[in-house]
């Protein structure tokens, strides 16, 4: 099976990661650090702070933006779960605003009228999650603008995004929002196994997440409540989780990050040469965001609805791992039991009907991408497309 995203591991990477096994550190320590002072200085972030999974970061992010029972995040239905599920934890409320057709991107037009009707019925969110879906950013500086005029915190969902750019700008460079949080599983542009990390500018709002990410204890002197505190001395000064990463897993990341510019082309080259090679055929891929860099963490083509379901069937059987992204979030059994139904987001559900991920990932040759097209040609002509 070809899959549609896979981890490229090279001897370096394992010799980094066999390097740490050996070192008197192995949980969290200096790799780490490394690690997060490494991926803020490729966003352009003032600080990282780096934890198990995207969906920590996530909700580490919701917590230290004091997101809590009474309050709202929205987010896009076109998105991995974790992108709400963050709300959840806190005991917050989620909902969603719909999307842009043609990339699948959180649509600042549909934001702007449910911004304006929350106003009106006092329901304004007090956090908004964008996603920049498939690596391609969103419409920052109109998300920007609306999120500022109506006191909303930003939270960019950049698990896509690593390396892509906008306006000129790494993603994560915090200029548009509170805070980015990437994702480091194995199949995202870098990866720690399972890792992730949230980025920012604010020094507070690090501040905060670091210490939640360890129970909320904190051992610094400057911010004890004791006075007069023995060495000793530990205090749990909020609930936090046990979030952390290892030096194991920071190492692979350090040395995953020096080769993010060699994916980055990989991907990028495999992309165009989609657009090229599916010219003509009977699906389109999403628009190319003007002006912006992709990351190209997924390749999806949209095909005519009734020939999709026998589309992904024949893939599959011809060895093919296309995938789905995303069944929509609200649709999803968990958010139907908390009021949402199908035609809450439409634009979000008729891109779901015609989605299909095909593979793409730094390991792709051009001849298993040959493949994969030649097979996506048959399987179009067989469902009649
Ligand atoms: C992968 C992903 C996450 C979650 O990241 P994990 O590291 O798997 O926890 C969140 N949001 C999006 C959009 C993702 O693709």
């Amino acid at each position: 099976m070809i899959p549609y995203g896979r981890q490229w591991i090279s001897a370096e990477d394992v010799a980094a990661v066999v390097e740490t096994l050996e070192s008197d550190w192995i949980t969290q320590g200096p790799k780490v650090a490394e690690f997060e002072r490494a991926v803020a200085a490729r966003c352009g972030a003032g600080h990282g702070v780096a934890v198990n999974s995207g969906t920590s970061a996530l909700h580490l992010a919701c917590l230290a933006l004091d997101l809590g029972p009474g309050d709202r995040l929205w987010t896009s239905p076109v998105t991995f779960v974790a992108s709400a599920n963050c709300a959840r934890y806190c005991g917050a409320d989620v909902d969603f605003v719909d999307v842009e057709s043609d990339t699948a991107n959180l649509d600042p037009r549909a934001l702007e009228a449910k911004l304006e009707r929350a106003r009106g019925e006092g329901t304004l969110p007090k956090v908004l999650v964008v996603v920049h879906f498939a690596g391609q950013p969103c419409d920052m500086a109109s998300i920007a603008a609306l999120a500022d005029e109506h006191g909303v915190a930003l939270v960019e969902d950049a698990s896509h995004a690593l390396g892509a750019e906008y306006g000129g700008r790494p993603v994560g460079d915090g200029r548009h929002a509170a805070c980015a949080v990437f994702s480091f599983h194995a199949v995202k542009p870098v990866t720690t196994g399972e890792g992730g990390m949230l980025v920012t500018n604010d020094a507070e709002l690090a501040r905060r997440a670091a210490r939640l990410r360890t129970h909320g204890v904190t051992r610094e002197t400057a911010e004890l409540e004791t006075p007069d505190a023995p060495a000793w001395w530990y205090e749990q000064q909020a609930l936090g989780c046990n979030y952390r990463l290892t030096d194991i897993q920071a190492a692979l990341g350090v040395a995953q990050l020096a080769r993010l510019d060699a994916f980055l082309a990989r991907r990028h080259a495999l992309a165009d040469r989609y657009d090229a090679l599916l010219d003509g055929f009977a699906c389109r891929p999403l628009a190319r965001v003007a002006g912006a860099v992709s990351a190209w963490h997924l390749y999806v083509v949209r095909v005519p609805a009734p020939a999709r379901r026998a589309v992904f069937d024949a893939m599959r059987a011809a060895g093919v791992g296309v995938n789905v992204h995303y069944i929509p979030v609200h649709l999803q059994p968990y958010y139907r039991r908390l009021g949402f139904a199908p035609g809450d987001f439409p634009a979000a559900e008729a891109y779901y009907e015609e989605a299909l991920t095909l593979p793409l990932h730094p390991t792709l040759t051009d001849g298993e991408q040959d493949h994969v097209v030649e097979t996506l040609a048959r399987a179009l002509a067989d469902a009649g497309a």
